[in-house]
């Protein structure tokens, strides 16, 4: 944004609208985190919010300040219809394409309110009247922050904006521990607990909140469904629909898991595939310097960040696994000198 642009928005909102804030699919918490930290932002200035969720989100987020707010698109698509047509501005978090808010986008292409992107993913479209996007960005909670700054409003930053914003810093980096972790995201964490963030609480609320089938779920992913291509520094889990239903399977009892096989010594690049009702959900994680969005682009419709990135196949999960370690050796030599750096 610049300085003509952060006139025109402070202008916008100097006089009670209509927001409407969208997030991306299967929310994560810097998605809920930015939404609700906007959210807690606006209804101070007035202005009629309605936050949208293309789905739904994992439960150790539901007790974010106005969670009971947000509306569920694939559940109550009526309102969130009328929301959208109705609104004069959408705010568009923690996302950059259309498509990866999936049929909402429909609603959002068609509507005439005016499109504001604030986003930390690589190679944003371009859809939006205006935009806040920063790769180096550690989160779209940062982001928000950043935004409530220059809007000039630092002192409506209240302990339900703070909490909602240390969720999503927390989570995006790993709670600290990627690369993306600036001494700016501890500057801002810092004025968040200042401003009544409960950090120790909020590591509790989404850390510890684990089921007894989760936990399962993660045992029966270490033990019996890793697989290392230790050559090519990889490793990756996958899980059928079959398995997920043995472990009573719910939104986010797979958050995370991609992680572990990360955290394998010697290993760069990790994948998890999970089979859904009518594709393949990958995840796609990495250290050094193997750039995930790029393979998640080139090969399963995906993106995302250099280390972090999703995406999909239509293939059956056994052709998927096929596909993806035939690709392997085009990546062996990026592969293993990413290694050396990470
Ligand atoms: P996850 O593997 O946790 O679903 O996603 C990792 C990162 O990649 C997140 O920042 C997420 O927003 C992004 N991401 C996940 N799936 C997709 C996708 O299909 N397309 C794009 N562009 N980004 C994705
Ligand atoms: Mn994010």
């Amino acid at each position: 944004m610049n300085l003509q642009e952060i006139n025109e928005v402070k202008i916008l909102l100097s006089t009670t609208k209509k927001i409407v804030i969208v997030t991306h699919w299967s929310p994560d918490g810097d998605a809920m985190g930015s939404s609700l930290g906007l959210y807690n932002y606006l209804i101070q200035k007035k202005h009629k919010v309605t936050v949208i969720t293309p789905n739904d989100y994992p439960s150790f987020l539901n007790w974010l300040p106005g969670n009971d707010k947000v509306i569920d698109f694939s559940i109550k698509q009526k309102p969130a219809k009328i929301a959208v047509e109705q609104a004069d501005l959408i705010f568009c978090l923690d996302f950059n394409s259309l498509k990866r808010i999936e049929t909402l986008g429909d609603e959002v292409a068609k509507s005439t309110a005016l499109k504001f992107i604030i986003d930390h993913h690589l190679q944003p479209e371009d859809f939006a009247n205006y935009m806040l996007h920063s790769i180096k960005a550690c989160s779209t909670c940062e982001l928000v922050y950043d935004f409530m700054i220059l809007m000039d409003d630092k002192n409506l930053l209240n302990k339900d904006i703070a909490n909602c914003l240390y969720t999503g810093l927390m989570t995006d980096t790993g709670s600290f521990r990627f690369p993306s972790t600036t001494s700016k995201t501890h500057h801002i964490i810092s004025e968040l607990i200042d401003a009544g963030a409960e950090n120790a609480a909020i590591h509790n609320r989404i850390y510890d909140d684990n089921s007894e089938d989760k936990l399962r779920l993660l045992g029966y992913c270490l033990a019996e469904k890793l697989t290392v291509f230790k050559d090519y520094h990889t490793a990756f889990f996958s899980l059928t629909l079959s398995e997920l239903a043995r472990f009573n399977y719910k939104k986010g009892d797979t958050e995370g898991v991609v992680n572990y096989a990360l955290s394998m010594e010697g290993i760069c690049f990790a994948v998890f595939f999970v089979e859904a009702d009518d594709k393949i959900k990958t995840s796609f994680r990495s250290k050094g310097d193997f750039n995930v969005n790029q393979f998640a682009r080139n090969h399963f419709n995906g993106g995302g960040h250099a280390n972090a990135a999703g995406g999909m196949s239509e293939l059956s999960l056994d052709e998927t696994i096929i596909k993806f370690v035939s690709l392997l050796p085009e990546y062996k030599i990026a592969l293993c000198s990413a290694k050396l750096i990470a």
